[in-house]
């Protein structure tokens, strides 16, 4: 059984001594363990961090982007042999761990033009013989604390961009699928980073409480649930940190009437059923407006049936198993659940045995009709395989109902009517908005955020915020007098003149 360990100032590093059982989902089986850091770890972390900052932070623009270029193209290089890793701990399937890894990449191709994205501004003779410019610097040792569902994406979202504006980072992975983590650490080494400029610590509630409280670190970045996003924000807020904090999420589609019903249907299936499910972006509810429902309805359950779920690195397969037997539970019990509160299993994935993996973590997409808002199908975030139907007259209708949901991450409108797609996009109270798109995540050169319970604070990630996030101004104001100019110095405050 292998032990899977910490990445610290560029090699493995044992650490301490506590681990955890990591999982293959497909199979049910233990595959390895984790260490499962705690102070020590973190301190020996922050130590190497602390020290790289010093030489990292001084280092060439070129010089950074250079790494960040010969970074992109290991990724390329063995995009096979990372989504294989991620495929065999989370359980999606391989083209899907594929698109994370490029979704991820992408942000690396941002910061590959940070020197154009970092230039400051120049204002000459603001006053006589004064001028201002500006630039910013990076902030020192940074931490991002990332969730299971996207192992290698998420971290993505953070690392390139602190890392090419000259901070030293340490991550700390979800311990459900750390491997991922350590791969990617080892491709930053090949590709000529400094030991010590990008650490992984393994492990949960512990590690993190020791990074949200460390005084050597600066910023933290947290992708995951809503409780927890506000627990790091409350306590890392408090020891004096930066805090960028992203959390869960209840994604509605709308179909219009107008819709190209196949179209919607054919992306909603694949924007709720795709990686089980387990998306922060997933499409969870889809609400019917008007004379769509019937109709949709039907469509929808036969592609939810026709979806072949089985091991994710299997081909042919579209949808892999949960990442957990706590996960499969749950999602079975809260279909359960809502059939007793009312609504109408359309389609019924529990009990769903895989043949030869008869023990993972396997359950088949459900289809609920006539969900409503008090049932706990829609209030929770379920994070699996269910799609909600919800049933409103008018556009209108469901634009209050979102609204009135607590989170604020996703939502997508399918429609053939201009009108309609600019009074919803102006209406809804949501930070990431698909028009005829199910799953509306922005590229990287744009910012990733929801509003409400699915942001915490007032930073979205990547993109331009990411740039915002990970440095600090400064505004320098310059007088360069000839030697035979006469100036008074001014008791009164300084204007311009
Ligand atoms: P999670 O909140 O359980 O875990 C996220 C991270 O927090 C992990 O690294 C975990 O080790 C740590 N953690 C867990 N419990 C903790 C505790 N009590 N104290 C301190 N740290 C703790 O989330 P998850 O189950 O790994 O991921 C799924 C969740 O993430 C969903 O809610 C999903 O919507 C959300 N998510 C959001 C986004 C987004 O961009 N908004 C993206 C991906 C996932």
């Amino acid at each position: 059984m292998t032990t899977i360990p910490h990445w610290i100032n560029g090699a493995p590093t044992q650490g301490s001594a506590a681990t955890q059982p990591v999982f293959n989902p497909a199979t049910g089986t233990e595959q390895a363990q984790v260490v499962l850091g705690g102070a020590a770890d973190v301190n020996a972390a922050v130590q190497a961090a602390a020290a790289a900052f010093e030489t990292w932070s001084e280092s060439s623009l070129t010089q950074r982007t250079q790494v960040m270029f010969a970074f992109r193209q290991l990724l390329l290089d063995h995009e096979e042999e990372l989504a294989r890793i991620i495929s065999a701990e989370h359980g999606k399937t391989i083209d899907d761990a594929r698109g994370e890894i490029t979704r991820g990449r992408e942000v690396v191709e941002f910061t590959c033009g940070l020197g154009d994205i970092l230039k400051g501004s120049f204002s000459d003779q603001v006053s006589r013989g004064i001028d201002v410019h500006n630039f910013r610097q990076p902030l020192g040792v940074v931490a991002g604390i990332t969730p299971f569902n996207f192992p290698a994406m998420v971290p993505l979202w953070m690392h390139p961009i602190a890392i090419a504006t000259g901070n030293t980072f340490i991550l700390k992975p979800s311990e459900r699928d750390p491997s991922a983590a350590n791969y990617i650490a080892d491709l930053y080494k090949k590709a000529g980073l400094p030991d010590g400029v990008f650490n992984v610590v393994h492990g949960g509630k512990d590690a993190v409480d020791a990074l949200l409280t460390h005084p050597g670190i600066q910023a933290v970045s947290f992708v995951g649930s809503t409780p927890i996003a506000r627990y790091v924000h409350e306590t890392a807020t408090a020891h004096g940190k930066r805090v960028q904090a992203l959390g869960g999420a209840k994604n509605h589609a709308v179909v219009l009437p107008d819709a190209d019903l196949d179209f919607a249907a054919n992306h909603i299936t694949a924007g709720a059923y795709g990686s089980a499910g387990e998306r922060c972006m997933a499409l969870s509810v889809t609400i019917a407006v008007g004379t769509a429902a019937d109709n949709l309805v039907e469509v929808l359950q036969r592609k939810a049936r026709e979806i072949k779920v089985g091991p994710g690195d299997t081909p042919g397969t579209d949808m892999g198993p949960l990442v957990t037997k706590a996960a499969q539970e749950r999602i079975e019990n809260a279909v359960t659940t809502a059939a007793g509160q009312g609504a109408t299993i359309v389609v019924d994935g529990r009990g769903l045995k895989v043949e030869g993996h008869e023990n993972g973590f396997f359950t088949g997409p459900s289809l609920l009709d006539h969900v409503t808002t008090h049932m706990d199908a829609y209030k929770e975030e379920l994070f699996g395989p269910v799609l909600a139907i919800i049933r409103t007259d008018t556009l209108d209708d469901a634009i209050e109902l979102i609204n009135a949901n607590p989170y604020g991450n996703g939502t997508a409108l399918f429609t053939a009517s201009g009108e309609a797609a600019r009074r919803f996009q102006r209406k809804i109270n949501i930070g990431m908005i698909g028009i005829n798109v199910p799953v509306p995540v922005p590229m990287s050169y744009y910012s990733f955020g929801g509003w409400k319970d699915s942001l915490i604070g007032d930073s979205p990630i990547h993109g331009p915020e990411g740039i915002r996030f990970y440095t600090r101004p400064k505004v320098v104001t310059t007088r360069w007098p000839q030697p035979t100019q006469q100036t008074t110095a001014e008791f009164n405050f300084p204007t311009s003149n």
